[in-house]
């Protein structure tokens, strides 16, 4: 018997690994992990996919200084995030070929390559999506999956978009 599930979230690098993240930038309570998605999602037995993280890959840059939105976005930065979304996108597409759900897919507000919705900016708030997660979207649209963007100050309403997620794919 084969026990697995075949359901998948995919979730930003530093949800799993905050030491991911830009210098400056691990304020709150999560050191390591941002323990209640993951503890949420392995509750429901669901398999988390970890996407790369695309600021520290750029250039192997693990410890930097956090940069504006307009100074990631160059030719070679968004050729870099091009050929992550690619292998990403890839990834989903075998997934929902083969059958199996990808419930969701995570992002990280304010971050010039996970943003989903919104970066703050030295003009203010911009409504967009980040770098990288702009070119996934673009390859995976069709699928119309979910994706969820943490505010890591305030999870709950992202914790609860997710938690909503799982609820309406359990009775499906
Ligand atoms: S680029 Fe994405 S995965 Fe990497 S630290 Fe920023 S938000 Fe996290």
């Amino acid at each position: 018997m084969d026990n697995r599930s075949k359901d998948f979230v995919f979730v930003p690098f530093c949800l799993m690994a905050q030491a991911f993240q830009a210098q400056g930038l691990v304020k709150y309570e999560w050191k390591g992990t941002i323990k209640p998605f993951l503890e949420l999602l392995i509750e429901n037995e669901i398999n988390i996919v970890q996407m790369p993280c695309a600021e520290s890959t750029f250039k192997n840059n693990l410890v930097r200084q956090p940069m504006g939105i307009k100074k990631y976005d160059t030719k070679e930065f968004n050729a870099h995030c091009e050929q992550l979304a690619y292998d990403v996108a890839n990834q989903i597409e075998t997934i929902c070929r083969n059958g199996y759900r990808v419930l969701a897919i995570m992002g990280i507000e304010q971050s010039p390559s996970c943003c989903v919705n919104y970066i703050y900016t030295n003009k203010g708030m911009e409504k967009r999506m980040g770098l990288f997660m702009e070119k996934l979207y673009s390859k995976i649209k069709e699928y119309k999956i979910p994706i969820i963007g943490i505010n890591r100050k305030h999870i709950r309403k992202s914790l609860e978009e997710l938690k909503s997620v799982i609820e309406k794919n359990a009775n499906s």
